[in-house]
């Protein structure tokens, strides 16, 4: 309730201040427009979350040095994505003088707005830098490293070099993108060869990849030489001694390297928070085995879409156990085509059935991978545990195996326990990597990423000069640089940087000397663009919903012609609430009464918007979008009208009679109440 209830109006205050209702309650009208502020605000805080440049910079009171092209001979490090959020939709921009190149275009799916499917970084910096960019560099094939290419890369149209198996990423994504090129723009792609050192001249940089151990194959981290120094950024990685793939981390050339000098070491920082070690991959193997020597019936494995090695696994269990492999989920099957084609993946004939047959071979025959581990609501593993997939329904005495963990930050886990919740029902017997001891199985899962000690390892095995941790959130990269001090590097060679800072790298320090535009452009489910405009907007309906009031008046007598018609969304139902909707109509036709004469139609507008925002506060504590439609019949209206001549047979604008108007105006008033009313079933 609020303070300023049934207390008289203060003195020297316009009595107006406070408004007496139909039903005898009283509220301040200045508490009301608060709640109404108060409601944009909220609304403005869970949509600015992700701002694009301009509104970022328009929201700085006092913004900080403003971007000049600077061609000084130094060399600058910018995060335009990576440096916060949990490492998400990377991208670090590294130049010196007329030259850059781009480290990963990645989006960032952890946005939770009404509508939107991902974000990626808006890339204002480099339309100002346009002509310096020499091209792109991926470290890998997930999608918080290149899921922004379609969005950004045609803008720049130069080529995207990385390893075999992350071009191949690339390339999958950009032909599965819903959205035409624009004309004249080609993808070009150049494969760099990870394993020989393979060097290429990018402007003045030299690049050159080096093969990590990650949940992807391809997995690289970036050499970049540059006439400042050389760079070294580390990728996604972890040093897995027995990998399945045999592809282990290259220690070998990171030792040549470090022989050499690196001057930058950027390195992820995804958990650094985990002590120890993180174990190999080829522990799992044998659990796979355990729990498919067991199974009564149907097998099926939830993995992340990418894992291709970990696919590569389950085939060769159920290869062993003489079971045949069926495959679902869109992402997944899109990336296992390009794998088989490019030789990361094999699979002996007759072992893979399409998921349309599975249902034909005997229970104990079937191993299926599928998506779906993060309990995804779209998912595979989802639709056939609910009954919604076409040609699979889980069952008593299948077998589930999730092998994965939720990603953090996200909520997947409550989605993940909900998923698991129907499974039990069912009957199935399911097995996740949290519970593994509990049910007597190995692990079934390994992260991709490394632990403290190999972050720590990565550093003292490259002993740069200067350390950036990136590719997570401040606090992530906080205990990076604890692990950096640990092996040695000098506390104040130690940047702890945010997106958008430029980082200047001299000869003995390194230092944030400004800021660059930077924000996240948000994208729908078809791949557009959704301003923030919009986004708030949205996020105002969800929380408050919207009220449209729609008066008909007559321009001379200035009376209603027809009763007031309201259309309300998200806010009340109005069926339930007849008394409201009696009081609100009388208010409605005392607003008209009192002050549709004596002002013009804008002004009345505006004060119909205040007086129904006042009183829906008023009688229901909450402030929905008023959206106030005011149609006046019978002359012209304030703002005039454009239709008071026609075109005669000779083509001459003549004069249209006053019967002509009117009808025309009741016409389409007509049809415009039509259309507002059709869309509201409740509306009465
Ligand atoms: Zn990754």
């Amino acid at each position: 309730m609020n303070r300023d209830n049934n207390q008289a109006p203060k003195k020297g205050r316009p009595k107006s201040s406070v408004k007496q209702t139909a039903t005898g309650r009283s509220v301040s009208r200045g508490a009301a427009l608060r709640a109404q502020k108060q409601a944009v605000q909220d609304a403005n805080r869970v949509a600015s979350q992700y701002l694009d440049a301009s509104a970022q910079t328009a929201d700085q009171p006092r913004p900080r040095r403003a971007n000049v092209i600077d061609d000084s001979p130094r060399l600058k490090i910018v995060g335009l994505g990576g440096m916060d959020g949990g490492g998400s939709k990377n991208m670090m921009v590294i130049e010196y003088q007329n030259d850059a190149v781009v480290i990963d275009c990645g989006n960032d799916l952890g946005v939770d707005l009404p509508g939107i499917n991902y974000g990626i970084a808006d890339t204002a910096y480099l339309d100002q830098i346009k002509n310096k960019i020499r091209g792109f560099v991926i470290t890998h094939g997930h999608l918080d490293h290149i899921g922004g290419l379609p969005h950004i890369l045609p803008k720049y149209n130069v080529p995207v070099y990385g390893s075999r198996f992350t071009i191949g990423r690339v390339e999958e994504i950009f032909e599965n993108f819903g959205i035409p090129m624009p004309d004249g723009f080609e993808l070009k792609t150049v494969i760099m060869n990870e394993a020989n050192h393979e060097r290429l001249k990018l402007g003045e940089f030299y690049v050159e990849l080096i093969r990590v151990t990650h949940s992807i194959p391809g997995s690289t981290s970036i050499v970049i030489d540059t006439p400042a120094g050389r760079i070294v950024d580390t990728g996604d990685f972890r040093f897995d001694p027995n990998p399945l793939d045999h592809e282990k981390t290259d220690m070998e050339r990171f030792k040549e390297i470090a022989k050499e000098g690196v001057t930058v070491l950027m390195s992820e920082s995804t958990t650094t928070e985990r002590p120890g070690r993180t174990p190999s991959e080829s522990e799992i193997e044998q659990s796979f085995i355990d729990i498919m020597d067991n199974a009564p019936g149907r097998i099926f494995v939830g993995l992340f879409s990418t894992n291709m090695n970990r696919v590569q696994m389950i085939v060769n269990a159920a290869v062993h156990h003489g079971k045949k492999v069926a495959m679902d989920g869109r992402s997944m099957v899109s990336t296992l085509e390009m794998a088989v084609r490019n030789g990361f993946v094999k699979i002996p004939k007759g072992t893979f059935v399409p998921i349309a047959n599975a249902a034909a071979l005997k229970d104990e025959q079937v191993v299926v991978v599928c998506t779906g581990s993060q309990g995804e609501p779209n998912s595979a593993l989802v639709r056939m545990s609910t009954g919604d997939h076409k040609h699979v329904s889980l069952k008593e005495q299948d077998t589930v195996i999730l092998s994965s963990t939720p990603i953090p930050y996200t909520g997947n886990d409550a989605l993940i326990r909900a998923m698991v919740d129907d499974l039990l029902k069912k009957g199935v017997h399911v097995y996740r990597h949290e519970t593994h001891e509990v049910d007597q199985v190995g692990p079934l899962h390994v992260s991709g990423h490394g632990s403290q000690d190999e972050y720590r390892e990565m550093i003292e095995i490259l002993k740069p000069k200067f350390f950036i941790p990136v590719y997570g959130d401040y606090t992530a990269k906080k205990y990076h640089i604890d692990l950096a001090v640990e092996a040695g590097i000098p506390r104040a060679n130690c940047l702890n940087a945010e997106n958008g800072d430029i980082i200047s790298v001299g000869a003995n320090k390194i230092e944030i000397t400004g800021q660059v535009p930077h924000g996240t452009i948000l994208v729908d489910q078809t791949g557009s663009i959704v301003s923030t405009v919009v986004v708030k907007d949205r996020v105002l309906l969800a929380e408050e919903g919207l009220v449209a009031v729609v008066l008909t008046i007559d321009k001379k007598s200035g009376a209603l012609l027809t009763s007031p018609d309201i259309i309300s969304r998200g806010f009340i139902y109005m069926k339930d609430s007849e008394e409201l909707m009696n009081a609100f109509r009388n208010e409605l036709r005392r607003a008209v009464q009192q002050r549709f004469k004596r002002v013009d139609l804008d002004r009345f507008k505006a004060e119909l918007k205040d007086y129904v925002t006042h009183f829906l506060y008023e009688q229901t504590q909450r402030s929905p979008i008023v959206i106030p439609v005011v149609n006046v019949i019978g002359g012209r209206t304030e703002k005039g009208n454009n239709d008071l001549h026609k075109t005669d047979s000779n083509g001459q604008q003549v004069a249209k009679t006053p019967e002509e108007i009117a009808l025309e105006q009741q016409r389409r008033f007509a049809q415009m109440r039509q259309r507002l009313l059709n869309q509201d079933a409740r509306v009465d």
